[in-house]
């Protein structure tokens, strides 16, 4: 306050230099903050001098702390399909994967049949894989938590990264018995599709399901989610399009099921495909994985008809038992 008072003396003594010493005031308020013993600007001083070294001590050990959670995420955390190392876990090479396996045990005998399912996933899809595939099979609920620590894992027997190389397959499977194979192909359907696109629309991909599940539980001709007869069951009382139709998917509603939906959607790829072709098909498929934002305009184009029109029929073929063909 002090020296604002005397700049405010100087420029009325001497107006014609009021823009100079103004300029001059400022300078010297700031130089006299630091320069002229003055009690709370020399506490402040005094304060700031002590503080630096710790601000110091706090910003290396904070980019130490920073450095170090990095690192770990390799081999004990998200990144650990790139981590050059991956403890607990034995590699298996194949031609067009990599299996990571609990060292202590011996991997299934599916995992031999990868290179196989990776060929016939293309030749199903009309796609080829650009990328060798990592397969994780987790040794335990934690790895797979520490993996992928944005999703609730418990549910899910299988994971596949929107980057389209590397797979998870989760402790659910051995404890429910699922079928390896089954999820194998499943997760090399969606590895297959989002290496064949970018991430981001790998991902949006995820709101068109009838469209990414359908395909993964029609090539992998999953059976663990809900028999033909069930499915059959509840398809003659509930409304398709709730389980397909990405307009009127509920996932939060009482009566979602996802063992219903997957084999509604399924079935509905497949009702696509006998209908119109395989051709036509994967017209939509190429179009889709392009474009997935623009999803429905692209059905309508494609397959000269709305999807609820397409979902309508498709329900009349399963209550009129012409769909799903008995396997
Ligand atoms: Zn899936």
């Amino acid at each position: 306050m002090f020296f604002r008072t005397a700049t405010l003396r100087t420029v009325a003594i001497n107006p014609d230099q009021f823009a100079y010493v103004g300029v001059w005031s400022m300078g010297v308020n700031q130089s006299l903050n630091i320069a002229i013993p003055n009690q709370p600007c020399q506490m402040n001083q005094v304060i700031k001098n002590e503080m630096r070294p710790i601000i110091k001590k706090i910003a290396i050990l904070s980019a130490g702390m920073l450095t170090f959670v990095v690192l770990m995420a390799f081999p004990f955390g998200p990144l650990l399909p790139w981590s050059p190392i991956k403890p607990g876990y034995h590699r298996t090479t194949f031609a067009s994967a990599e299996i990571y396996f609990n060292r202590n045990e011996r991997a299934p005998e599916e995992y031999r049949e990868l290179d196989q399912m990776a060929r016939e996933a293309e030749a199903f899809h009309h796609l080829r894989f650009h990328q060798k595939v990592t397969v994780i099979a987790c040794k335990n609920w934690g790895d797979c938590e520490r993996g992928l620590p944005w999703l609730n894992v418990h549910p899910l027997g299988g994971v596949t990264l929107a980057t389209g190389d590397v797979i998870y397959i989760t402790p659910t499977l051995r404890e429910k018995n699922f079928s390896l194979r089954e999820f194998l192909r499943h997760e090399l359907s969606h590895a297959l599709i989002s290496q064949n696109t970018t991430i981001r629309k790998s991902v949006k991909l995820n709101e068109v399901a009838w469209f990414n599940e359908g395909l993964a539980v029609s090539f992998a001709r999953q059976h663990d989610y809900l028999s033909r007869e069930a499915f059959l069951s509840r398809a003659a009382t509930d409304e398709l399009a709730k389980f397909i139709d990405p307009a009127k998917i509920d996932q939060s509603s009482p009566n979602w099921s996802a063992r219903f939906a997957y084999p509604a959607q399924r079935y509905f790829v497949e009702y696509l495909k006998a209908t119109f072709g395989d051709e036509r098909f994967t017209q939509f498929l190429v179009k889709c994985i392009a474009d997935p934002d623009n999803h429905s305009t692209l059905f309508s184009e494609v397959f000269q008809q709305p999807i609820a029109d397409a979902i309508g029929n498709y329900q009349k073929a399963v209550r009129t038992g012409q769909r799903p063909l008995v396997e």
